[in-house]
This record gives structure tokens, sequence and C-alpha cells, in this order.
């Protein structure tokens, strides 16, 4: 980004006040994380999260003014509560609040399901699950789109080694067209911003970002959207979660006891806001020694499906721990894309077939019983 940019943005803002404020936002130092590139445009602006209902026609004002600037194509403004960037998450105060812009109704039109995947932490293979997951709808003829929702750490570029940007529709719009990959479409803030940027997102950030891309994304008539959620169940899954009409969860968890632990939260998370647990993903489950052939479940195998059972979600499926599955992850071309024939192929088929079903059932599998976790 060149200062020109970055004054040509701020210049577009001065004048813009708080109701209120005797000077504007720009001389308060409330426009932060100003980033240009290739015409797209993302900044924050600072504001009491009290206010941010309040104040959503100063940030339309704002996005206004800034797509007016010459060579600008796409301008996404976030309300913040916090204006310096940090290494931590966001925490619960400005991530918990409901986002102003909230859709009302379908926020993605043509989309007929959506549904996340979750993990109760980070690491566990939640974007390999999405991605491959979403590859196996498509192999079994679901028209299906790929959300990377995962501002902090996008990672959808590097599995589809998708390197250009989404165009517009048409000249002058600002709806994008996804990224088509291996018959998906894709979209990631990952191809629009550069990820140092994304990583500094507070809670607010993320909302007002992952809205736009689903009501300002030509997703066409898709019969299923895969949402890879952030890691986590804090107020910011939380707020998504409740946000997005989601048609149900998966939840991804390796078998040992502590992400077994992440998971049940994450199922408790979807339940307290009424979205049916579509069923859980055992990753990582075994290893299949690729010289002696011998299968060594390292983890203690099987943790997963006993904590279905438990808590009366469906079992998904179980992944092997097999480096293939991340060379191919790492080489932009997943295991589902490249292999078709392989055994995780199979696996990753099978839990599509299942996923498939309980959505296209109108629903995921029959209210499991009522369980308190302490
Ligand atoms: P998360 O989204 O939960 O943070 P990722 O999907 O990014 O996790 O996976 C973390 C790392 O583990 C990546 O390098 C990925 O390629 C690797 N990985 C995920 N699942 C498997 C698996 N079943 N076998 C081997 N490596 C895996």
């Amino acid at each position: 980004m060149t200062s020109m940019d970055r004054d040509a943005v701020l210049s577009a803002l001065r004048g813009l006040t708080l109701p209120g404020a005797s000077s504007d936002i720009v001389a308060d130092g409330l426009v932060s994380a100003v980033s240009v590139r290739d015409g797209q445009v993302v900044f924050a602006i600072t504001i009491d999260p009290k206010r941010a209902r309040e104040l959503e026609p100063l940030r339309k004002e704002a996005e206004r003014r800034v797509s007016a600037l010459p060579g600008v194509k796409r301008v996404i403004v976030a309300l913040t509560a916090e204006a310096a960037p940090s290494s931590s998450r966001p925490g619960p105060q400005q991530a918990a609040r409901p986002h102003p812009t909230r859709a009302a109704g379908q926020p993605a039109p043509g989309v007929r399901h959506i549904i996340a995947v979750a993990s109760g932490k980070g690491g566990v293979g939640k974007s390999t699950t999405a991605v491959n997951l979403a590859l196996a709808l498509a192999a079994i003829g679901v028209r299906t789109g790929i959300l990377d929702a995962d501002i902090y750490g996008p990672s959808l570029p590097r599995l589809l080694a998708v390197t250009g940007k989404p165009e517009a529709v048409e000249p002058g719009s600002r709806i994008l067209k996804p990224i088509e990959k291996f018959g998906l479409r894709a979209m990631s803030i990952g191809f629009l911003v550069e990820e140092t940027t994304a990583m500094i997102w507070r809670g607010p950030m993320v909302m007002s970002a992952l809205q736009q891309m689903l009501r300002e994304v030509a997703w066409g008539d898709l019969d299923v959207l895969v949402v890879d959620m952030p890691p986590g169940t804090g107020d910011a899954q939380l707020t998504l979660a409740q946000q997005t009409p989601l048609s149900g969860a998966v939840i991804v968890s390796t078998p040992q006891d502590l992400a077994l632990i992440d998971a049940r939260r994450g199922i408790a998370m979807f339940r307290k806001v009424s979205i049916p647990i579509l069923g859980i993903v055992e990753n990582m489950s075994y290893f299949v020694c690729p010289d002696c052939g011998g299968r060594h479940d390292i983890f203690g195998h099987g943790g997963a499906r006993a904590e279905a059972e438990k808590l009366g979600v469906p079992f998904l499926g179980e992944v092997p721990l097999d480096p293939v599955l991340r060379e191919r992850s790492d080489a932009g071309t997943p295991i589902v894309a490249a292999e078709p024939a392989s055994p995780h192929t199979g696996v990753y088929r099978a839990i599509a077939e299942q996923v498939w079903a309980a959505v296209s059932a109108g629903g995921a599998a029959p209210s499991p019983p009522r369980i308190v976790y302490e």
C-alpha cells in the first residue's frame, strides 16, 4: 500500500463525524487498519459497541465515500470496538453483541443449505475436513460452495492454490464472483486482503466481513454452502452461529480427550442457538504405518465415536492421520480432488452422503436428548 492510497482513503473520510462529536473520525484517530490493495479497501472505525446500531448509517456513508474514489473496486468497512491491533483474539465484550447489519431472512440468495464445519480448537483439521467434505459433496452431484470464515487464518487460498482475485460480476458492481476450483465455488477473505491484515481483525469486523461474503458474493444456485468456521467456541463463533441461517453443523475432533472436551463445547454452542448437529468427524483417527502397513492408534482411537454416542449425535466417520493428506492440501490439490479412488476419498464421500442425506431431508438427525454440560 502506498501512503497515497491511504491518504486518499483518509481524505475521503474527513468531515465524517460521530453524532454529537465536534471533530471528524479521522482527526479523532478512529480510523484504523487501513489496507488498500488492487482496488480492495478495508478499514475499521472504532466505536463504542453500544452505539453500533445507531452508527450503521455512518458505516454506510464511509463505505459510499471510499467506494467513490477512483480505482476502488470494493470496500469493506467494519465498526470495531478496539483500534489497536494486538495478537489476542476478540474478547467477549466486542464480539458478543449482535452485528447491526444482520440480514433479515435469507442472506445468501440461491443457497439452499448453509452448513458449518467447526471445531472446539485450532489445529484439529477443521479446514482440511471442510474442503474435502465440500469436494466430496460436489463429487456426489450436490452443487456446493465453500466459504472460509476463518478470518484470523484463512486457509482456502492455500488449500485450493488460489492466486487470482475474485472479480465483480459486472464493472462497478460490488457483488463478487466466487472463485471456481475443482467444481466448487469458493470465497475467502484471504482472496481479498493480505493475510497480515486479516490477522488483526476483531469480532465485529469478522461479522461484517462474513455477512458481506454471504450476501455480496454471486453464489448462484447452490444446494450446500460449507462454511469453514473460525476455530474455537468463543463469542465470535457464537455470534456467527446465531446470525447465519445454518441448516446444521459438523464438528471435527481428534481422538484425544482434550480435543473432545473442546468438541463438546462446540456441540453445546450450536445447541444453545438451536442449530442441529449433523455429526462428529474424528480426524487423525489412527495412523497406518507406510512401512509395515500396521495400524497404530496413537491418540487412542475411537474416542469421538464413543463420545458421539454419549451425546446422542451422529458419528460421521474417521479420517486417518496420513501425511498424504497434508501433502495434498499443501500442494493445493486436496485429496478428494486429487485422488478420487483413494480410501481417504471414500471416507469423505461417506461423510458427505450422510451430511447430504440429513440436510436434504430437511434437518439433521432427530433431536438428541438434552444434556447438561458442566
Ligand atoms: P484447523 O483448520 O483445525 O486449524 P487444518 O485443517 O489447517 O486444521 O490442519 C492442520 C494441519 O494438519 C495441516 O497442516 C493439515 O494439512 C494437517 N492435517 C489435517 N488433517 C490431517 C490428517 N488426517 N492427516 C495428516 N495431516 C492432517
